[in-house]
């Protein structure tokens, strides 16, 4: 059911959110992530204030785009030749409305605070969206891990940890991985906590490995959660995976699950990439073999050509999306598809495009798969599995209990369909049917503001 507006109230709604857009900007200039992902969200959210003035009258929109919280700390550590290192740690505890702050922590060069406040905006309506009780929040540091030694990186997680543990706790902020923070990072991070505390609080980090509290099926989430979303809108056009040629960005965490999940429904998957170039294998790309690279080997992607004849490597990142595909699934990092790569995709006859990575689709691009009427899964809904398997390595955690991997992929499969289907009825209802995007950005929104209306002004 659509809830009609006149044309000034839908005016009016739209001014005022491009006000509250404009003041984002002047109070967080040079942030260019921070605004892209504000004002996604935002010119998503005119027809809701359009229809519920309650909203505006509680100044919802003014306070959920500031922060509770921006934590900025020194992360000092000696390097293998005893040099003395100096990184910048964050963490952003953004909203907690509807629980303790939950989201990554990302080790990369460009981490700053406009990436983490980007990363920790757009968390708390993908945390909404999975109907779990967990609010917003993200960090990491501008560490680059790449070429360190095992040793070097202990020494600088156990030193991030030994301020990051202060402002941390199962029922207050509860972080995990994300780039360049994976099972051993966690690892490292959970044994300084715990000997900080002097306490084994399992459900303080999530991403842990089996052995101490983490959950199964939590490494294979986000891929997985991914495809899983992808097959949802396929089957609203009465498609599947089944024979169709995927093209899949990264080869890290996200990327390697969703290619093992597309291949597992049937689908080709001829190529993947790392920060250096990418890998087009005809044949099929060999998952097992990646897997073997990055996460035993921790080596570049390059490899894979030597130990597989026929297929190639391209150095730089962005080609990858001249290769013709009918699904691509970009799961390596934010503003990966601009225009001219969405158009490209759009010429070669690309069905849908299902965003693993966090915004990796500029606002343009997404422009052009709309207008391509390409099926376009949104990263908020689509990489919700990870964070939503994260809240039930929590509640296990909680129970001092674990699930089988078959209990927790089927929740997660649950998961990711009610994501759909919300997403698509706030769509509908909001009138613009159809359009994942708008959707997912609504019910996320809805779901905060009316617990944000209900605690006070706070
Ligand atoms: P990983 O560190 O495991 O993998 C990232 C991959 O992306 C690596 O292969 C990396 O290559 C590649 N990459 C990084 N920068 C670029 C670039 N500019 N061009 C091409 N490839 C690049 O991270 P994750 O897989 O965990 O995260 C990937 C994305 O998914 C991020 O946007 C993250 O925020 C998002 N995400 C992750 C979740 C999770 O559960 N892990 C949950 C939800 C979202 P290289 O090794 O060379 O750096």
């Amino acid at each position: 059911m659509t809830l009609a507006v006149t044309d000034q109230t839908q005016q009016e709604a739209d001014r005022y959110v491009h006000s509250v857009y404009e003041a984002v900007i002047a109070r967080n200039p040079h942030e260019k992530e921070f605004h892209q992902a504000v004002k996604e969200i935002l010119d998503s959210l005119v027809p809701v204030f359009a229809r519920h003035p309650r909203f505006r009258e509680s100044g919802i929109l003014e306070r959920i785009v500031e922060p509770e919280r921006v934590i900025t700390f020194r992360v000092p550590w000696v390097d293998d030749q005893g040099t003395v290192q100096v990184n910048r740690g964050f963490r952003v505890q953004f909203n907690s409305a509807l629980g303790p702050y939950k989201g990554g922590i990302r080790f990369h060069p460009s981490v700053n605070a406009s990436i983490v406040k980007f990363l920790g905006f757009e968390q708390i309506f993908k945390n909404a969206l999975t109907g779990q009780p967990i609010g917003g929040g993200k960090g990491g540091s501008d560490f680059d891990p790449k070429g360190k030694s095992d040793q070097e990186i202990m020494r600088f997680t156990q030193s991030f940890m030994t301020e990051l543990f202060k402002y941390i706790g199962p029922d207050s902020d509860v972080p995990a991985g994300d780039i360049g923070v994976g099972a051993r990072e966690i690892g490292y991070m959970f044994g300084q906590y715990k000997r900080i505390r002097s306490s084994h609080e399992a459900g303080v980090l999530t991403g842990k490995g089996l052995g101490y509290g983490g959950s199964l099926a939590r490494k294979e989430a986000t891929g997985y959660g991914c495809v899983y979303f992808v097959g949802e809108m396929l089957k609203a056009r009465g498609l599947g995976f089944e024979g169709k040629t995927v093209v899949v960005s990264g080869s890290g965490n996200v990327s390697i699950y969703a290619m093992e999940k597309a291949r597992e429904l049937g689908a080709k998957v001829v190529a993947c990439s790392d920060s250096g170039g990418y890998i087009y294998d005809p044949n099929g790309i060999d998952v097992e073999a990646v897997k073997q690279l990055k996460e035993v080997e921790y080596k570049r992607i390059s490899e894979y050509v030597k130990r597989h004849p026929g297929s190639t490597y391209t150095e730089g990142c962005t080609g990858i999306w001249s290769i013709p595909c009918d699904i691509a699934l970009p799961c390596a990092t934010q503003n990966e598809i601009d225009a001219d790569a969405a158009r490209t995709l759009v010429a070669n006859g690309v069905i849908a495009v299902g965003e693993g990575a966090n915004m990796p689709s500029t606002l343009e691009a997404i422009e052009v798969f709309l207008e391509g009427d390409v099926l376009f899964g949104p990263a908020k809904a689509a990489n919700a599995g990870g964070v939503a398997v994260s809240a039930l390595e929590m509640a296990q955690n909680g129970m001092r209990l674990s699930w089988s991997f078959e209990e927790v992929d089927a929740k997660l499969h649950v998961i990711m369909r009610n994501i759909y289907e919300s997403s698509m009825r706030a769509a509908e209802e909001h009138g613009h049917p159809g359009n994942l995007l708008v959707g997912a950005n609504i019910a996320g929104f809805l779901r905060v503001a009316d617990a944000m209306l209900v605690q006070g002004i706070v």
